[in-house]
C-alpha cells in the first residue's frame, strides 16, 4: 500500500510537475529569441552603461579597429552627422541618438566580427576625425568644437528607452514631411516606437528636393543589370505607373514595364535621395523628382533643427520622433 502511494507521487510528479518545468524554461528561451529577432533591444534590463564606456571603432579605410572613449568617439559622429550651425538641442537630440543606437548595436550583436561599429554611415554611423572637421572648417573652430562638445557632454549618459530597453535609434538626414515605418524599408516589425510622424518646415531645407535625370537607353540598362527580362514601351500609357504609397508618402511600388517593384529597390538602382519620388517622361529623357534625403525612419535631422528652432528641448525633438519613448540617465 505504502508502495503504492509513492508510486502515485512519483507518476504525479511526472505528469504536472515536469512540463510546467519545461514549458516555462521554453517560454523563457522563446522570449529571448523574439527580442533579438525583433529588435527589442536588451533582454537584461539591469545593465550597467559603464561597461560601455570603452567601444571598438572599425576605421573601413585602414581596417585598423580603435578602442575609443564612448563619449569621444560621440564627438566625432556628432560632427560627422549634423552641421554645426543646427541648434544646440538638435545637436544634443543627434548626441543622444548616436549614443543610443551605438549601445543598441553593442548589446543586440555588430555587423562587425572585430569591432562594435565602424565609421561608414552607409553601415552604421558617420564619424570623422578631429584634424578632418577642423579642416573642412573654414572659420571659427575653436568655437564649433565647443558647441560639438558641449552636446554630446550636456547628455552624458543620456539614452533612449521603450519599456526600459534601449531602443534601435536610427535616424536620417530629412523626412520629406513625414516619417517612414520601418516596415516599408527593411521589411519586419517589431519596433513599435518607429511610427510615421510628420513634421513641418522640411521643406525649407536644401535636402528636402532632388532631381536625377537619365537618358532613356540609361534608365533600361540600369533596370536590366537586375532584371535581365526587363522591357518597356515609352509609347504605351500607363507603361510606368505607381501603384500605391506607404504611410511615410514613399512610393511603395511601380509598374515599369513589365516590372513591378518597390519603391525602396528603384531608390537603391538609380541613387535616390529617398523613395518618395514621382516620375517624368520626356522625349528622350526619364526624370525623377525626389523628396527628402534618407529611409525616412526615425529622427530626421533637418526637423530636428525645426523642432529646435521652435523652442523644443532635445528630448521633446526625441519624443516626437521616436513614439512612447523615455530618455533616461543609465549609470555611468
Ligand atoms: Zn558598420
Amino acid at each position: 500500500m505504502k508502495r503504492l502511494l509513492i508510486y502515485m507521487i512519483i507518476v504525479i510528479i511526472l505528469f504536472f510537475l515536469i512540463p510546467v518545468i519545461f514549458t516555462s524554461r521554453f517560454e523563457k528561451i522563446d522570449e529571448v529569441i523574439s527580442n533579438k529577432a525583433f529588435g527589442k533591444g536588451i533582454v537584461d534590463e539591469s545593465y550597467d552603461y559603464g561597461k560601455y564606456k570603452k567601444i571598438k571603432l572599425l576605421h573601413t579605410d585602414t581596417g585598423k579597429v580603435e578602442n575609443v572613449d564612448l563619449d569621444k568617439y560621440l564627438y566625432n559622429v556628432v560632427s560627422a552627422e549634423m552641421p554645426v550651425d543646427y541648434d544646440i538641442e538638435a545637436l544634443k537630440a543627434q548626441a543622444t541618438v548616436a549614443r543610443t543606437y551605438t549601445l543598441y548595436k553593442i548589446i543586440n550583436g555588430s555587423k562587425h566580427k572585430n569591432a562594435d561599429i565602424c565609421d561608414d554611415s552607409g553601415c552604421c554611423q558617420a564619424w570623422i576625425s578631429k584634424d578632418d572637421r577642423y579642416k573642412a572648417w573654414k572659420t571659427n573652430k575653436d568655437e564649433k568644437w565647443k558647441k560639438i562638445t558641449e552636446a554630446v557632454d550636456s547628455t552624458k549618459g543620456k539614452i533612449i528607452t521603450y519599456k526600459g530597453k534601449v531602443i534601435n535609434a536610427f535616424f536620417h538626414s530629412n523626412s520629406g514631411g513625414k516619417t517612414e515605418r520601418p516596415l516599408y524599408v527593411w521589411g519586419g516589425e517589431g519596433y513599435p516606437y518607429l511610427k510615421s510622424v510628420e513634421t513641418s518646415s522640411e521643406d525649407s531645407y536644401e535636402q528636402y528636393s532632388s532631381e536625377v535625370t537619365m537618358k532613356k537607353d540609361e534608365f533600361i540598362e540600369k533596370i536590366k543589370k537586375e532584371y535581365k527580362d526587363f522591357k518597356i514601351d515609352f509609347e504605351e500609357k500607363d507603361c510606368i505607373k505607381i501603384k500605391s504609397y506607404t504611410e511615410g508618402n514613399r512610393v511603395k511600388q511601380i509598374k515599369i514595364g513589365n516590372k513591378v517593384l518597390s519603391g525602396v529597390e528603384v531608390r537603391t538602382i538609380f541613387s535616390l535621395k529617398s523613395a518618395n519620388f514621382s516620375i517624368e517622361i520626356g522625349k528622350s529623357n526619364i526624370k525623377f523628382k525626389v523628396i527628402g534625403y534618407g529611409h525616412g525612419v526615425g529622427l530626421s535631422q533637418t526637423g530636428s533643427n525645426t523642432l529646435a528652432k521652435q523652442g523644443k528641448s532635445y528630448v521633446e525633438i526625441i519624443k516626437h520622433f521616436y513614439s512612447g519613448v523615455e530618455v533616461q540617465s543609465a549609470n555611468y
